[in-house]
């Protein structure tokens, strides 16, 4: 049985494993404490990669953090491409 390794991203240190595969759950962590999201792994890499080298595509540094793991969630889990996402960028119009 596979199994999918969920991190938590509040104190982004502990990790739970399941055997489905989903974008994240909320539960306690049992770390920090916390009613926590616990993020699937795999998308918490991307999101951890684009932190590192933003990509072109994405005016990535304007997303917040939900965000940026939704479009990582989308990359990782959906199958989709940068090439798929429309940013739009609200200049405070
Ligand atoms: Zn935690």
């Amino acid at each position: 049985m596979p199994t999918v390794t969920y991190r938590c991203t509040n104190c982004l240190d502990h990790t739970l494993t399941r055997e489905y595969d989903v974008s994240h759950f909320s539960i306690r962590c049992p770390n920090c404490g916390e009613f926590a999201r616990f993020v699937h792994g795999g998308v918490l890499e991307q999101y951890e990669a684009f932190e590192e080298s933003p990509p072109a595509e994405l005016d990535w540094g304007r997303l917040g953090r939900m965000e940026k793991l939704v479009v990582a969630e989308k990359l990782v889990r959906q199958g989709k491409t940068l090439d798929d996402f429309e940013v739009e960028v609200d200049d405070g119009a």
